[in-house]
C-alpha cells in the first residue's frame, strides 16, 4: 500500500507499526453546526482508506473525536469558542448544541455508508487526560503560564516546522487569520493549551484545574483522545489540508514533547471540496449540507460516488452539473449491476477472479486511486465471464467502495423532494389550464431530469423514481 505522506511530501510504502493492528485517527467534526458537503468528503476519503485497508488484510483500530468544546473561532486562539456562538444564535446550552449536530453528523455519515470509526469519543470527556498532559508539558519546560492560560512554547520543539514545511515567519497564524496577536504568547504561533482567561466572558463549559477553572485547547483533545485509545504509537492521522497548520503541527509538538518519541508516522491530508465562489465553509451562513442535497433529489450514494470520481489529493469543485453527471454514471453502473443474474450454486471463474481482484487492489494500493477503482468495475461488467461471477466480484469490491451497487433499493424518497414533485405537479396542471403547454413540457423534463417519471391518469397524474 503506497500512501502519500505530508511529512515527507512524498509516496511512502505503508509500514504499521504493528503488522497485527493498524491504528488511525481522523479528526472529528466541531458540532457547531451540520457538517457540508466539504467536510463529508475528508470523511467519505477517510472511510475509503480504512476499508481499503481492511479489504488489504491489515486489521484497523480507528478513532475520532467530537469536538464539543474549545475550537475557538480563529486559529490564532482568539474570538469565542464555537460552541458558545452557536449556543447564543439558537438560543440553547453548548451541551444541547452538541448533542444536536452530533446526531445529525452520525445520520450523515450513515447515509453516506461511511462505516462508524471503532471508537468515537467526546472532547468534554477526556478533561483529566488534558490536565495530566499539560502538567508533564509544564514541568518538562514546554509550556509556560501567562496571563492565566497556559501555552505551548513552540520555541522548545525543534521540529515544529517538519510537517507544514513552510517557516516560522510564514505560519505567523495571527497574521493569516487577520486577528489581534496575544501579547501573552511569547511566539505568536504558540498555542493555548489550557485557557483560564479568555477574552470572552460567558463560556459554558468550563471545569477545575490545577491552574484555575476554565477549558482546554482544541488542539490538547485530539492528542490526548488519541493516545487514550490508540497507544503511544499511532500508524495514520488523517484530516483535510487546512488543518496541517496549525492542528496537526500543534498536536504532533504537544504529543511527541510528552511522550518523548515520535509520534506519528503517516499524516494523510485531503484536498477540499471548493464551491464555485471559492472555499466551502460553514462560518459562511448558507452552506451545502448532505440533508440539502436530499431535498434536490440526490440520493446520498450519488454524492459518495461523485466523490470517488475525483483524487483525494486534488481540489475538487462542486456544481450540480457534475453532480447530474455523476447521477446519470452512477444509475447506469446501478442498472448495469442490478440486471446481472447471478446463479446461485453456479461455478465462479476464480482466475478472472484474481485477475480482477489485482487490479482493484493495485487502483487503492496506488495512494487510494478511487477513480481507477470504480473503472474495474465497468471492465468486469464488460468481461465475458458468467454473472455470478461478475456479480460476485463487483459485490465484494463494493465493501470498499459502499455504493451499495448490488442492493435492491427501496424507493423511498425525502419529505421536502416528495413536496417539492407535488408542487411541479400542480404548477404543471396549471400551466395546461393556461394552455401554456410549452411551460407544461418544460416542467415534464425539469422532473425526468430528477429521475422523477409522470403519468396523467384519469384520477390525475401520478410518477414513479426511475
Ligand atoms: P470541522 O468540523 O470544521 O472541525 O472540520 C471537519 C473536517 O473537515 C476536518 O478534517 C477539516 O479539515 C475538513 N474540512 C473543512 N473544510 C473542508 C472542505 N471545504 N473540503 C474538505 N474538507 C474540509
Ligand atoms: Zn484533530
Amino acid at each position: 500500500m503506497k500512501l502519500y505522506n505530508t511529512l515527507s511530501r512524498s509516496l511512502e510504502e505503508f509500514v504499521p507499526h504493528d503488522k497485527n493492528m493498524v491504528r488511525m485517527y481522523t479528526c472529528g467534526p466541531t458540532v457547531y453546526n451540520y457538517a457540508h458537503i466539504g467536510n463529508l468528503r475528508t470523511y467519505i476519503s477517510e472511510d475509503i482508506l480504512e476499508k481499503t485497508l481492511r479489504y488489504l488484510g491489515y486489521p484497523v483500530t480507528r478513532c475520532m473525536n467530537i469536538t464539543d468544546v474549545g475550537h475557538l473561532v480563529s486559529d490564532a486562539d482568539s474570538g469565542e469558542d464555537k460552541m458558545a456562538v452557536a449556543a447564543k444564535r439558537e438560543h440553547k446550552s453548548a451541551l444541547e448544541i452538541a448533542q444536536f449536530y452530533t446526531d445529525a453528523f452520525m445520520k450523515d455519515i450513515e447515509e453516506l455508508n461511511i462505516k462508524k470509526p471503532d471508537v468515537i469519543s467526546k472532547a468534554t470527556d477526556h478533561i483529566d487526560d488534558y490536565i495530566r498532559m499539560i502538567k508533564k508539558l509544564l514541568q518538562d519546560g514546554y509550556a509556560y503560564e501567562a496571563n492565566g492560560n497556559i501555552y505551548f512554547d513552540t520555541e522548545k520543539y525543534s521540529n515544529y516546522y517538519q510537517l507544514s514545511g513552510r517557516s516560522k515567519e510564514d505560519l505567523m497564524v495571527a497574521v493569516r487569520d487577520d486577528v489581534e496577536v496575544d501579547q501573552f504568547k511569547k511566539n505568536p504561533n504558540d498555542f493555548g493549551l489550557w485557557f483560564t482567561n479568555s477574552k470572552f466572558d460567558g463560556q459554558e463549559l468550563q471545569w477545575d484545574s490545577p491552574w484555575g477553572r476554565g477549558y482546554p485547547g482544541w488542539h490538547i483533545e485530539c492528542s490526548c483522545i488519541s493516545i487514550a485509545y490508540l497507544g503511544e504509537y499511532l500508524d495514520i492521522h488523517c484530516g483535510a489540508i487546512d488543518a496541517i497548520f496549525p492542528h496537526h503541527t500543534n498536536e504532533i509538538a504537544q504529543s511527541e514533547c510528552y511522550l518523548g518519541h515520535k509520534w506519528c508516522n503517516y499524516w494523510v491530508h485531503m484536498e477540499f471540496l471548493n464551491d464555485a465562489t471559492g472555499k466551502m465553509s460553514k462560518s459562511k451562513g448558507e452552506f451545502l449540507t448532505l440533508s440539502l442535497l436530499k431535498e434536490k433529489g440526490y440520493e446520498p450514494v450519488i454524492y459518495r460516488y461523485f466523490c470517488l470520481q475525483s483524487h483525494y489529493r486534488k481540489q475538487l469543485v462542486f456544481t450540480y452539473d457534475s453532480l447530474d453527471m455523476a447521477r446519470v454514471a452512477y444509475d447506469k453502473l446501478y442498472h448495469r449491476v442490478q440486471s446481472l443474474e447471478p446463479v446461485s450454486g453456479e461455478e465462479l471463474d476464480r482466475d478472472m477472479m484474481e485477475v480482477f481482484r489485482a487490479k482493484f487492489k493495485e487502483a487503492l494500493s496506488n495512494d487510494l486511486n478511487t477513480a481507477n477503482a470504480c473503472t474495474v468495475l465497468y471492465d468486469v461488467l464488460k468481461e465475458n465471464m458468467n454473472d455470478t461471477t461478475k456479480h460476485a466480484l463487483i459485490e465484494e469490491f463494493d465493501q470498499v467502495l459502499s455504493l451499495d451497487l448490488t442492493k435492491k433499493k427501496e424507493k423511498k424518497i425525502d419529505a421536502s423532494f416528495a413536496a417539492w414533485i407535488e408542487e411541479k405537479i400542480n404548477e404543471r396542471k396549471e400551466a395546461k389550464q393556461a394552455k401554456n403547454y410549452t411551460l407544461a413540457d418544460q416542467i415534464r423534463d425539469e422532473l425526468f431530469s430528477k429521475n422523477v417519471v409522470i403519468k396523467d391518469t384519469r384520477e390525475g397524474t401520478i410518477y414513479e423514481i426511475k
